[in-house]
């Protein structure tokens, strides 16, 4: 099936794992002395957990983080046993043994998932590892301030769980210049206090990008990874991870007035030649696109016409040579011309959603596996 989509599918993906690990070590580099954790939940931002951890772990990282208890088990396979796997979205009712038993690292979020897991670790007799969480300004996840002193009180937590350590997590850090950023780190700050010692975590990819303080002990990186600017000041530094071409799938003249798409609506004020591509918005090409978006070939910008479809895109390609763009050609979506924060922009949302909408029907290669791996001897 893979071969058959690869010579008949309308999208190719090329997911590039030596720019991921080149991301890695330029962001490890620059939060050093502190720890680099890769966030690789939702299928490492619909990228390939499995490919890209491996990738990683070659390269050196030991810490990793997932949003749900079966992203770790799915993880644990394909990892070695010695790598740390953290829960961000903490622990549910009643996998308490689960997680101890496959020694994952949840996220304690409330007192009330502390007490379950102190309980567990009483129960089992063994002292078992977590994460807390301290909510300093956006109210998603995590203990009030209150409680995290209360908890900092309570002797046969300190005794039976074992702080890996704490963390918050920055609502604006996407802003440089944002004033939540340093309230929050102040907020965050003082609730760590209660647990002396204990190895701090407050910067995503965005932090990391922060003013040194915020990188703490540990940074947790998700999009700088895959290549997505991080924040307002983002590096151009960073490597670029995958590149998604579309196959032209029909190539077709049209007189002045002709109207295209649903709802029919664009209408060709002149005659056009427009090509239809075999990708849509069941490919993360979003219909917030329309408009908006374009596709390149030979470095010209091909504009898209009409709503976008579940699996194919009208492009108006009338600004190349008569014939240039043939029927099997490949029209470049993401790329050397297009950064997938441009499509996101033109999409109206941020390269996040673009990469975890990006699906499972295009043709997807892993590309420079052996750098990446390289990279370790390196
Ligand atoms: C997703 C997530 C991250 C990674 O964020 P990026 O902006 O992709 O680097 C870090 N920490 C937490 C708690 C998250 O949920």
């Amino acid at each position: 099936m893979q071969e058959v989509r690869a010579m008949y599918g309308g999208g190719r993906l090329r997911i590039d794992l030596g720019a991921i690990v080149q991301n890695y070590r330029l962001l490890a580099r620059r939060i050093a002395p502190a720890q680099l954790g890769a966030v690789v939940k939702a299928n490492a931002y619909g990228l390939g957990a499995t490919q890209v951890a491996t990738a990683l772990v070659n390269a050196g990282c030991q810490l990793f983080f997932v949003a749900h208890i079966d992203e770790a088990l799915q993880l644990q396979s394909s990892v070695p046993a010695k790598i740390r796997i953290v829960v961000l979205n903490g622990l549910p009712l009643g996998a308490e043994r689960l997680c101890a038993e496959a020694h994952i690292i949840p996220v304690l979020n409330s007192l009330d998932q502390a007490q379950r897991w102190r309980e567990t670790a009483a129960a089992i007799g063994r002292r078992l590892p977590a994460v807390l969480q301290f909510d300093s300004g956006m109210a998603r996840l995590g203990l009030a301030h209150h409680e995290a002193t209360l908890l900092a009180t309570d002797e046969s937590f300190g005794r039976l769980v074992k702080l890996e350590m704490v963390m918050s997590h920055l609502a604006c850090a996407d802003i440089k210049a944002h004033s939540a950023n340093a309230m929050q780190f102040d907020r965050f700050t003082c609730m760590a206090a209660a647990f002396p010692g204990t190895i701090r975590s407050i910067s995503n990819s965005g932090g990391a990008f922060l003013a040194p303080v915020f990188h703490c002990g540990i940074v947790r990186a998700g999009i700088a990874l895959y290549g997505g600017e991080p924040n307002d000041i983002a590096t151009k530094a960073l490597h670029r991870v995958i590149s998604l071409d579309a196959r032209v799938i029909q190539v077709r003249t049209v007189p002045a007035g002709s109207r295209i798409g649903y709802g029919q609506a664009f209408c060709c004020s002149s005659a056009k030649t427009i090509a239809t591509i075999g990708v849509g918005y069941a490919d993360g090409l979003l219909r917030s696109l329309v408009d908006r978006g374009a596709a390149w070939f030979d470095s010209t910008r091909l504009p898209m016409v009409g709503r976008i479809s579940m699996d194919s895109i009208m492009l108006d390609v009338t600004a190349l040579p008569p014939g240039r763009l043939r029927n099997g050609d490949w029209v470049e979506l993401i790329g050397p011309n297009q950064s997938i924060d441009q499509l996101a922009r033109d999409a109206g949302t941020i390269s996040y959603e673009i990469l975890t909408s990006l699906g499972a029907r295009h043709d997807r290669s892993y590309i420079n596996a052996e750098t990446a791996s390289k990279a370790k001897a390196a």
